[in-house]
Order: structure tokens, then sequence, then C-alpha cells
């Protein structure tokens, strides 16, 4: 197939071009740089360099490139910033998103693979988090993803579109040629192995009196590779679905932090600071529906396979993508 990739040059853009490329897909990449590198850019891949704010240019781009899927992952992605700043929120994930989708009709393209989030859910009434739990989100970030499932859903119904939008929980790790590297690090484990690095003096603990065995919060750890390949297995869904991903595990932020250590083989010194706004105490999904349906199996399933990847890509490129 030849799958357009919106937001290629981001850090799970980017892998999930390169998981295409090996399995013989095609592959042309639209992002404007923003939060991308271009170096994060698969050289096997056509470039389009834009802005989904720009609908004459996300058009042009699929009359040109004419995928048969597109993969969409070009958003705005941080929960704190969303708090402070709703309307960029609104914006590149919403409106920037329905000149995608307009787009897509216009040209006739009517595959979708969308990038949701388990923001959506907002804290759980019960754990692990599946499909069937009522979506409250609590932050602007998970507003306006949970709003694009919605268009998707009604785009469905009124155009016959098809989409699966996946659910991520934590995505972490790294290919062997690409990685995590945002140019504001907010990500718990690349600001640990920045510490380990010797580039950060100390990793912030935030928050150490959750109501958790060790006091911190726990979340739902997938390694990227495996998130990338249920985007290449969604590919091929029968039907418009919403799906949650993660291991079903779940891991502290004093775990994280000592699985970098031993892994590492480095000091990593921690300073606890209180909570962050906005962090549920304990994230954890339940895979179940995407395993059932489409076959989906976590190759990655330990902390420590996800670190021990992401560890040698940050010790391999210790300025990351230097762009
Ligand atoms: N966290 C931390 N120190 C950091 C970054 C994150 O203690 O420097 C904590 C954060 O409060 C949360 C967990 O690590 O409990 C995972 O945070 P991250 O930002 O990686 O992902 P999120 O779950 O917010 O999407």
């Amino acid at each position: 197939m030849k799958i357009l990739v919106v937001g290629g040059a981001g850090y799970i853009g980017s892998i999930c071009a390169e998981l295409l490329l090996d399995e013989e897909h095609q592959v042309a990449i639209f992002d404007n740089l923003s939060e991308g590198h271009r170096s994060a850019v698969d050289p096997r891949a056509e470039f389009f360099e834009g802005d989904l704010g720009e609908q004459a240019k996300i058009r042009s781009t699929i009359a040109q490139s004419k995928p048969d899927a597109v993969m969409h992952f070009a958003a705005s992605a941080l929960v704190g910033e969303s708090m402070q700043n709703p309307s960029k929120y609104f914006r590149n994930n919403i409106a920037s998103g329905l000149n995608l989708l307009d787009a897509m009709i216009a040209t006739g393209v009517q595959r979708l693979i969308f990038s949701s989030t388990c923001a959506i859910f907002g804290p759980p009434e019960r754990l692990p988090i599946d499909e069937t739990l009522p979506p409250r989100p609590i932050n602007p970030y998970g507003e306006s993803k949970l709003a694009f499932e919605k268009i998707l859903r009604w785009y469905d119904q009124i155009h016959g579109f098809k989409f699966v939008s996946l659910r991520y929980f934590n995505a972490a790790g790294a290919s062997a040629k690409f990685g995590e590297d945002h140019r504001h690090e907010t990500h718990l484990i690349p600001n640990v192995l920045k510490v380990a690095l010797g580039q950060k003096r100390h990793v912030e603990v935030f928050g150490t009196d959750y109501e958790t065995p060790d006091g911190t919060c726990i979340r739902d750890y997938i390694h990227i590779v495996d998130l990338a390949r249920a985007h290449i297995l969604a590919l091929k869904s029968p039907k418009s679905e919403f799906y949650n991903l993660g291991t079903g595990g779940g891991s502290s932020v004093r775990e994280v932090i000592a699985a970098c250590r031993e892994i590492s083989g480095r000091k990593i010194d921690i300073v606890e600071e209180p909570r962050r706004p906005g962090d549920p105490p304990r994230l954890i999904a339940s895979s179940e529906k995407i395993k059932r349906e489409l076959g989906w199996r976590p190759k990655f399933q330990s902390l420590e396979a996800i670190i021990e990847s992401a560890w040698k890509w940050h010790e391999k490129f210790p300025d990351g993508y230097a762009d």
C-alpha cells in the first residue's frame, strides 16, 4: 500500500514510517517540522513540508502522493501546555485535523489511522481501562482528541469514511534508527536518561504521596515498535473502530528510575517535587479488544526491554536529532 504519514517526522510517526517501509509499503511524509525533525524523516520516504492549517497544501499533497490510506500523528500533545493554551490544542488537533479529513474526502482517500490517547478517559472508575469506560477528559488535550474521534464517527456515517482510532498509553523506547527527541522534554523516560547521560543534574519526581505502593504514579509504558505494529495491523481493519493500546502492566516513577539506573549503570539523582497538576495516580490499559479483533501481540512486554532500546538510542545520539 501507499501510506501518507502526517506528522511522520515526529517520534511516533517516524517509527511507523520506518516499519511501513521495512514491510515494503510506500510512504509519503507530511510534516511542518514544528515538533518533528528533518533528520527523523526516513530517507526512503517522499517528504512534503507543510502545515495542516493550510488546507490547499494538504490537499495538493494528497493529490500528488495518491495514498491508499493516511496515518495522522500531527498534533499538539502536552497535557500541561493544553491547560495554559487551550486554543492551540483545539486549533491544531481539531480545526487542522478537519482540513486533513476534508482534503481526504475531496481526493477520494477514505481510510485513516488516527493517533488518539488515554487522556480522553480522565481518571478512570476502574482498572484496567477498556473501551467501555465513559470518556471524561479533564484537560483540553484529551478533549480535543475525543472531539476528533466523534468527528470521525460522523464522517464514517455520512461519507462512508473508514478509520481506526488508537488510544495510546505511555509510548516509550526507540527503534535502532529513530527515538524520542522533543525540543522541550517533559516525558519521564527521556528525562531520566538525560540525567544518566550527564545532560541534566537530577530528575524531578512529581508526587511521592499518591495511593500507590511506593507513592509515585503508575503508568502503562508501551514499546514504540509494538505501537507502530498496531498501526500497520489497523490498516487491515474491516470496520471503523476504537482501540486502547498498552501492555496491561504498570510501572511507577520510582520503578522506571531504578530500571534506568540498572540498564545504564549510571548514577541518577532524584529530587522529590510536589504533584504535577492533572496527573492521575494510575493509568493501565486493557488491550484485549485489539488483541481479539486485530490479533495484536506486544513483543516487548517488560519495562526493561523498553528502557534498553531507549538507552541504546540516547547513547548513540546523545544530542538527539541536533537540528
Ligand atoms: N514524571 C516525573 N518526572 C518527570 C516527568 C514525568 O515524575 O520529569 C512523572 C509524571 O508526573 C507522571 C509519569 O512520570 O506521573 C509519566 O509522565 P509522562 O510525562 O512521561 O507521561 P504522561 O503519563 O503524563 O503522559
